[in-house]
Order: C-alpha cells, then sequence, then structure tokens
C-alpha cells in the first residue's frame, strides 16, 4: 500500500509520544536522551513549563488575527529581536525557508530603491543549505537536492566556504549579497573562522553589497551568544532566524538594519500565518528564557565540558572518531566509522543525534542540557565506542 504520508524522508521506524527537558519517550515507553533536539530546534528542550504556560494560556484567548491588524505579541517580539542585536526590524514568517527567501527579496529591493535595480545577484558558498524552496536550493546549489528538479533558478555564484579570494573575484556589477551560515549545519558543523566572518563584512563594506546571514540553526543562542556572529564581533546587514525562535512552534523571522530594510515598504511582502498572535507569543516565552541572567553564560559552560569529553574521545578511538567541530552546543563528530551507522548504534543505546554532510554526527542537546546528561550521554557514545573498537 502507498505510504499516505508521502514518503519523502526515509524514516527512522520510532515514534515518541512524549517529551520532558532532554528526554523523549517512545511509544514502546523506552526513554531516549535526545541530542537531536529536532535538529536544533527544541532550544528550550520537551514540554518547558514556561513555555507550555505562555502556549497554553494564548491559546485559549486569541490564535490568529491576520496581518491586517496590529498584533502586540508579535511587535513586543520584534522589539526584544531588535534590542539585543544589529536589526532594526523584523518580518515574521513560519519556517526557515521563508526568512531565507525573505533576505534575498530584501537585497535585491534595496539595491532598487537605492538606484541599482541591476544589482540583483547573490554569492553563497559550497556546502550550504537553505532549505527546501526552489530558490533556497538555487542559492545553495546542492546537487543531491536539485536532482530531476531541472534548471536551478538564476541569480547565484557560488563560492569555496571560507575562501576569500574567490570571493572576490566572483564579485560583479551585478552582485547584489553575500549569504553565509555563520556555521554551516547540514554541510557538516563547518564553522566559518572569525577572520573570514570579518573578512566578509570588509568586502561588503568595500563594495557596497549586503552581507546577509543564515543563522537558522546557529543562532537563537545556540553557540552560547544569542547569535553566533557575535562571537565575531562583526554585524550582517539581514539576518534569517527560525528553528530555536519558536523552540518547536513553527517560526521564522528574518531581521535588518533600518539601511537594509529601506525598500521594505507596505505591500512589498507579507505571510498570511506570519507573526500570528500564537506563534509570537510563543517567541516570546522562548526568548524570556534565553535572556534570562546567566542562561547563555550557562551554555557556554555546559558546551565546554561537552567539547572536551568529547574531544577525550576522539583522542581514545581514532579508528571511530576524527574529531570534534562547531561552536557551543552545535557540535560535531567527524566520523571514521559510516556517521549512519554511528547514529543508529548510539539510537540503540538510547542517545539521539542527527547525521549531516562531510561525514559527521551533529550533537544538538537542547540549551537546558543539565551536566548530568551531558556525563550520560558521553557515556553512551563512549560505550558505543568501546565495543564498537572491541569488535573491529
Ligand atoms: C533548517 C535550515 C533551513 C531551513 O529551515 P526550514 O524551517 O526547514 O525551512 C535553512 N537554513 C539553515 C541553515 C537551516 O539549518
Amino acid at each position: 500500500m502507498t505510504d499516505a504520508v508521502m514518503p519523502t524522508y526515509a524514516r527512522i521506524p520510532l515514534a515518541f509520544e512524549r517529551g520532558e527537558g532532554a528526554y523523549l519517550y517512545a511509544t514502546d515507553g523506552r526513554r531516549y536522551l535526545d541530542f537531536a533536539a529536532g535538529i536544533a530546534v527544541n532550544a528550550l528542550g520537551h514540554a518547558h513549563p514556561h513555555v507550555v504556560e505562555a502556549l497554553t494560556s494564548q491559546a485559549r484567548k486569541l490564535w490568529h488575527v491576520s496581518n491586517l491588524y496590529e498584533i502586540p505579541e508579535a511587535r513586543r517580539l520584534a522589539e526584544r529581536l531588535c534590542a539585543h542585536s544589529f536589526a532594526d526590524s523584523v518580518f515574521f514568517c513560519n519556517s526557515g525557508t521563508e526568512a531565507v527567501e525573505g533576505v534575498i527579496k530584501l537585497a535585491r529591493k534595496y539595491h532598487h530603491h537605492n538606484g541599482h535595480p541591476e544589482r540583483t545577484r547573490i554569492i553563497t558558498f559550497s556546502g550550504a543549505f537553505h532549505g527546501r524552496s526552489w530558490t533556497a536550493l538555487s542559492a545553495a546549489n546542492n546537487p543531491k537536492h536539485l536532482e530531476g528538479f531541472g534548471p536551478v533558478s538564476g541569480g547565484f555564484d557560488q563560492v569555496a566556504f571560507g575562501n576569500l579570494n574567490e570571493l572576490r573575484a566572483a564579485i560583479g556589477g551585478e552582485t547584489a549579497a553575500i549569504l553565509v551560515e555563520p556555521i554551516q549545519g547540514e554541510g557538516g558543523i563547518r564553522a566559518g573562522s572569525a577572520d573570514f566572518l570579518r573578512g566578509l563584512r570588509a568586502v561588503c563594506d568595500e563594495f557596497g553589497l549586503l552581507l546577509l546571514f543564515d543563522e537558522i540553526q546557529c543562532g537563537m543562542g545556540r553557540t552560547g551568544k544569542l547569535f553566533a556572529h557575535e562571537w565575531a564581533g562583526i554585524v550582517p546587514d539581514a539576518m534569517a532566524v527560525a528553528k530555536g525562535l519558536g523552540g518547536g512552534f513553527p517560526l521564522g523571522a528574518f531581521m535588518a538594519s533600518e539601511a537594509a530594510a529601506a525598500g521594505m515598504t507596505a505591500g512589498t511582502h507579507g505571510s498570511t500565518y506570519g507573526g500570528n498572535p500564537l506563534g509570537t507569543t510563543v517567541g516570546n516565552a522562548v526568548l524570556d528564557v534565553l535572556l534570562e541572567d546567566g542562561f547563555l553564560e550557562a551554555v557556554v559552560r555546559k558546551a565546554a565540558r561537552l567539547r572536551q569529553k568529547l574531544e577525550d574521545l576522539t583522542v581514545r578511538f581514532p579508528a571511530i572518531l576524527e574529531e570534534v567541530r562547531g561552536q557551543g552546543l552545535m557540535l560535531g563528530l567527524k566520523c571514521a566509522v559510516p556517521n549512519i551507522e554511528l547514529a543508529s548504534r548510539l539510537r540503540d543505546a538510547g542517545l539521539l543525534v542527527v547525521p549531516a554532510a562531510e561525514n559527521v554526527v551533529r550533537i544538538l542537546p537542547p540549551l537546558v542540557v543539565e551536566d548530568a546528561q551531558i556525563d550520560e550521554a558521553v557515556g553512551l557514545i563512549e560505550r558505543t565506542c568501546a565495543r564498537w573498537a572491541e569488535a573491529a
């Protein structure tokens, strides 16, 4: 019989009925330590009491009114995001892909608004992932995702991630912007160095380009700063966020400086659901926790603990684990064995992780993870590696 859900995913035959913090409970009653966090979405883990309370009390009042009217919850979330970033305004949508689409449109509109309608091309990087819409796939130019879908949409030029010389050579009179993930997620937890990100800022300033960051995976506290680019001490002109922003509620946004958003006037962009009262109430509740005194500092401290222990494992099991990559609680284990097989063995041991490109296994615990849970996860990885090494 045909699967009633279109079979576009290679699903693991496992379903969950309940989650609590960093734990997930499967329908067969088995408990898993969730270091996948819905692919960096469940920033506050599962069923966080503050977020549950915000969602349920808003659900009894008002869900959706459309953007024909003022939405105070959205305004408040936008003001708070701006107060804690480079941005002066925010557009809300429902997913990461839409947020990426937004920054691309914003960049083109910016140049049009400033008398350069010919500047429409966007430079992107190898290994990128920006979502699954037609434009986002064309931007990332990953042959695996484009196969069978015909010619890519024009307007993108791709260069090697981390290579500023190649980047400069790709700039022409039609270049509008540079779009980049400060830390590539799907691409295999490849972090752009601080020098590379500063270089991008300098190039954009020199050529009058907009710097567009895709912080859909690395933003919202994941690296121990609210936004990953803060570590490099530079700011973009516009940025796409999603994933952790709603903590599991589908919520995306793009944020921009006043100058970059100058062309985004009434009627230029829209969304039916984007920024609705229910979604933005949840977003505000997530932000309440992320902005609590000491929360991000705790992420940095816990991340250092996790990283050190993972580094130790790479030394003890070099035939299985090659290196630790990434920043904060966005870590990658580059594997010497097939990453899918390691992920599967870890799952059997009770630990959920996410495979990525370059034979990497992503370690993405919820930001509320506790030291004891980090130790438990590392213990499970250690035992799995030890058994594997013994058998080999
Ligand atoms: C997940 C992701 C996207 C796409 O987000 P969706 O919500 O799946 O549309 C885009 N860019 C990056 C960096 C991501 O990690």
